[in-house]
């Protein structure tokens, strides 16, 4: 079913109103068109968001609310997510040329860490801890006030309601800006959280460049905390910005994540899981296992099997049912990926299959890539340290664990791992030897907003999901009460 796009207004502290800023354009980059255009937020729009946002947020009807009354907005936005799957995932699909399967799975992902997060905010203590003096002791949790929270263009809806839903039940106001490349499902987010009811100015949505509209949200003194997806180097600029202005910020950034394959692994679960964990997103995933290193003993073996079921995959439009590889999410982003193919061919890596844009009916509009194996390549070569972000694969020999270890933690990076083995005890060693915050073991990309996410060195810091990404959106305070009566000795009073 067709669906209509959204007006292009923005959702600026509670109002619809045309944006003030530079024109963005969202295309569909699977048929080479335009989506719709329309004016970003400008520097005044941030402004006149933030201070309706310190309005709405300090305003007794929210900031006193009790956590199961502010839970009962989370379990309404929720819902209406839910209700809506079928529009908003044709919406993120025209944003991001992501097949339709996908988009459905992250609008639901969404629409579950609304609810999560509304029980986990119910069911969340604060602490008396143990007393060492006439006084009871307490750990209790302030909202922080307004969060700024920024996300990448890659799977936006479910990227906006990891930051949005903590951050609102731990009683803040948040102020989204959605990458350029994908803002109308940000958009359609406002509308649905605001049928809900939040009351107006806790919840903005304002589009714009990174530069301006971000610069100006991470600068702005008003805005307490700052929670980002996206970059490396973005990410380590804002680090900065955050670090003059000490203010927490969360960083979810790139990966170059190690697949390891031993050679008692079941190779047939091997390779389905290698082909998902790179080419499912045609490889735009921040946790794609985009370094495969595999045993010697079995590495010809493997490999050949896994070019053999690379071609095999489905390149094709993200409305087609059975399409398992889709166009990437702009033709500028399928240049750079290209570029990055030829650097491994300088170094003088081999490519295997891929390598080139697809041909076909209905492709050659689209930014589409053919899944990509390459060979012959140092761990140390540019296309084995850098993230891609597309559809690449490296691999890679060894011999035996230390040295998988040893590649697989040599790279600035640590954000994922997936390990393929028969062997437990062996699994469990190398899972706890690898730098990264999540290890897949004989599965990978499975995700539960119930279980930590996040990366270690180049891939951020900070954690979001499970009951501690609540408390990420707060201040922690801790109280001292007397309870003797009697004045502290040390006065000698009266
Ligand atoms: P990006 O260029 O860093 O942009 C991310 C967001 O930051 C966008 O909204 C962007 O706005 C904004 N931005 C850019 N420069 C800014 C600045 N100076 N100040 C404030 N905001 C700024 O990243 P991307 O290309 O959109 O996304 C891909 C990256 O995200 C990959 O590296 C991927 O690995 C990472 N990622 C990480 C995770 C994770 O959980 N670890 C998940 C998904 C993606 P514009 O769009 O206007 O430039």
């Amino acid at each position: 079913m067709t669906h209509s796009f959204p007006n292009g207004h923005l959702f600026v502290g509670g109002e619809w109103q045309a944006g003030t800023g530079a024109e963005i354009v969202s295309v569909f980059a699977a048929e080479g068109t335009e989506n719709m255009a329309f004016k970003g937020a400008s520097r005044e729009d941030v402004l006149t968001a933030i201070d309706r946002a310190k309005a709405a947020q300090s305003d007794p009807a929210w900031r006193d609310l009790k956590p199961h009354e502010r839970a009962t907005y989370l379990y309404r936005i929720s819902e209406a997510i839910a209700a809506e799957v079928d529009r908003l995932s044709w919406l993120q699909s025209r944003d991001t040329s992501k097949t339709r399967t996908e988009a459905r799975a992250l609008v639901a992902s969404a629409a579950a860490t609304f609810r999560y997060f509304g029980a986990v905010l119910e069911t969340s203590d604060d602490l008396m801890t143990a007393s060492r003096g006439d006084y009871q002791t307490y750990s209790v949790h302030d909202p922080i006030g307004l969060v700024a929270a920024i996300t990448p263009w890659n799977s936006p809806i479910a990227s906006d309601a990891q930051k949005a839903a903590p951050a609102l039940a731990a009683g803040n106001a948040v102020l989204l800006k959605p990458a350029s490349w994908s803002p109308i499902i940000s958009l359609e987010l406002a509308r649905i959280i605001e049928q809900a009811g939040l009351p107006k100015g806790l919840f903005s949505v304002l589009p714009g460049s990174g530069r301006d509209v971000g610069n100006l949200l991470v600068e702005h003194p008003e805005i307490g905390k700052v929670s980002f997806t996206g970059g490396t180097s973005t990410g380590r600029h804002l680090a900065h910005v955050a670090a003059e202005k000490l203010m927490p910020i969360s960083l979810e950034l790139g990966g170059k994540s190690p697949t390891i394959v031993f050679e008692d692994c079941d190779e047939d679960q091997a390779i389905a899981g290698v082909l998902f964990g790179i080419f499912s997103s045609t490889g735009q995933s921040c946790i794609a296992g985009s370094r495969l290193f595999v045993q010697r003993s079995i590495f010809d073996r493997f490999v050949a099997k896994l070019v053999q079921a690379t071609k095999a995959l489905k390149i094709g439009h993200p409305f087609d049912a059975d399409t398992q590889v889709s166009s990437m999410v702009h033709a500028d982003h399928r240049e750079a990926v290209e570029g990055y193919v030829q650097q491994a061919l300088d170094e003088g890596g081999e490519i295997l299959t891929g390598g080139a844009r697809p041909e076909g009916v209905g492709l050659d509009d689209g930014a589409y890539y053919r899944p990509t194996i390459i060979a012959g390549l140092d761990n140390s070569a540019r296309t084995c340290r850098e993230e891609i972000f597309g559809p690449v694969l490296v691999v890679l020999p060894f011999d035996d664990e230390d040295d998988v270890i040893a590649m697989s933690n040599d790279n600035d990076y640590g954000l994922a791992c997936g390990i393929w083995s028969r062997d437990h005890r062996k699994c469990w060693r190398v899972a706890r030897a690898i730098r990264a915050g999540t290890v897949w073991v004989n599965t990978y990309k499975q995700f539960s907003i119930t279980t930590p996410f996040g990366g270690d060195g180049a891939s951020g810091m900070g954690r979001e999901k499970g009951r501690a990404g609540l408390r990420a959106y707060q201040r922690q305070k801790s109280i001292y009460e007397d309870h003797s009566g009697a004045p502290l000795g040390w006065a000698r009073w009266p």
